[in-house]
């Protein structure tokens, strides 16, 4: 099977129906330039007209004067005669042809093609199936499906220092499953892969053994490697000529610096692509049956990261407040907010590690939400849910009869001290 480049090269379609319009349109998107030969043409082709991007003969084919200066040639008249005629006299001047009509045929076929788009360009695959279209069709979408998933091994085999690219993938809470598909497909082009301590770290066992993890989660208490090191990190390996996933937890542009690290890659003219994320200012709520907002309780909503913003926020139980990086300060949080207006009854939540394994919701009305969590040792990472919408969660129907008691069951956590810092101490660093 061979390759061609028709950019910029003569094909010339005779016929006009459905079959041409699909075969000229891709070989238009492919830079070729094509002249179409039929007294009528299709919706979709007369369009291709208008926009200047396709010549058209309107007459039938009239013999091989009309096949003069091509490259190739595309037969697809739904007529067999006319489409055998085509094709005989394209051979007789040695022009290359794709009969429509009896496409095992032809001189020359078209194969089912895949196609997923990669920062180094797109990775193709054609598939031939001895002379059974839809055979190929079917093998075609099975590699498709792979290619979309990142299931195969996409990296450049020839990498040249200066062509390296970054790519700023949100990873979504953690979950394998809420990772999106062209955050795989990335990864599956990946040389070096920079992770989060909160990203879908799972799929990193997946990585072919030579991709190399540069691991700058941070713990918390630990010392977190700098944004500016980070951003460093990213636009080096760049510029070695490296393929760079920043592997990051929920979604980059939601309190997540990833527009300080884009920026950073453009500064050093590093191409770079940002990849939305499921983030866990909503995931997170939503995983403990919680909807950010919802007709008749909540219509908008605020994702804020502590104390500091609170007195500008509206006050209504029907606003949700969703507090990231928020368990270290809580209590000064929920004080901030009762001090601005917010009622001390208003319901809330603590869910911590959210569609991870050990999910756990802790439900109080706000004015007893930070003596709750401390009782069960509430820990990052965690999302703080404020407002009515926190009556949707199961637990808190569940929790409702014990919300104004004292605490009910003494949970794993709390049993041992060493595990939770009381909040009333000094903020550790809190997870980004
Ligand atoms: N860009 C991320 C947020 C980064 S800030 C996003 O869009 O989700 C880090 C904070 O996110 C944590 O402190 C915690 O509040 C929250 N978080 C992230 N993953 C979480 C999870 N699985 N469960 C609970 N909270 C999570």
């Amino acid at each position: 099977m061979l390759g061609l480049d028709l950019t910029d090269k003569l094909v010339v379609a005779v016929g006009g129906g459905p079959v041409s319009t699909g075969r000229v349109g891709d070989l238009v998107a492919r830079g070729a330039r094509v002249r179409v030969i039929s007294p009528q043409l299709s919706a979709g082709l007369h369009e291709l007209v208008d926009a200047g991007r396709l010549d058209w003969v309107a007459r039938p084919y009239a013999g091989p004067p009309d096949l003069l200066d091509a490259w190739l040639v595309h037969t697809a008249t739904g007529d067999g005669a006319v489409d055998g005629a085509v094709a005989a006299d394209a051979t007789t001047y040695r022009i290359w042809c794709i009969n429509a009509s009896a496409a095992d045929e032809g001189t020359a076929r078209t194969p089912a093609r895949a196609s997923v788009p990669t920062p180094d360009g797109p990775v193709e695959v054609a598939v031939t199936a001895s002379g059974d279209p839809r055979r190929a069709g079917a093998v075609r979408r099975q590699i498709e499906a792979s290619l979309s998933r990142g299931d195969m091994d996409l990296r450049r085999r020839r990498a040249r220092p200066g062509t390296g690219w970054v790519a700023l993938v949100g990873g979504g809470p953690g979950a394998e499953g809420l990772l999106t598909l062209r955050g795989r497909q990335l990864l599956a082009c990946a040389d070096v892969v920079v992770v989060d301590r909160l990203a879908p770290r799972g799929v990193l066992a997946q990585l072919p053994e030579d991709v190399r993890v540069v691991d700058v989660g941070k713990d918390v208490g630990f010392h977190a490697v700098p944004q500016e090191r980070i951003n460093q990190i990213l636009v080096d390996e760049a510029l070695a000529g490296h393929g760079v996933v920043r592997l990051k937890g929920g979604d980059p542009y939601v309190l997540g610096r990833g527009g300080e690290e884009r920026l950073a890659c453009e500064a050093a003219a590093v191409p770079v692509e940002v990849v939305a994320g499921v983030t866990s200012a909503i995931s997170v709520p939503a995983a403990a049956g919680i909807p950010v907002t919802h007709r008749g309780l909540a219509r908008s909503f605020t994702v804020v990261t502590g104390h500091d913003q609170v007195p500008s926020l509206p006050t209504g139980a029907d606003h949700t407040l969703v507090v990231l990086m928020g368990v270290a300060r809580l209590r000064d949080t929920v004080a901030a907010m009762i001090a601005a207006g917010r009622s001390a009854d208003c319901p809330a939540a603590v869910v911590e590690r959210g569609l991870l394994p050990g999910q756990r919701t802790t439900v109080a009305k706000l004015g007893e939400l930070a003596d709750r969590a401390a009782e069960v040792g509430a820990r990052s990472p965690a999302v703080v849910v404020i407002g009515s919408v926190v009556t949707m969660a199961p637990e808190w129907s569940r929790q409702a009869s014990s919300l104004s008691s004292t605490v009910s069951s003494p949970s794993p956590l709390s049993s041992n001290p060493g595990s939770a810092p009381p909040l009333s101490a000094p903020a550790p660093p809190e997870d980004r």
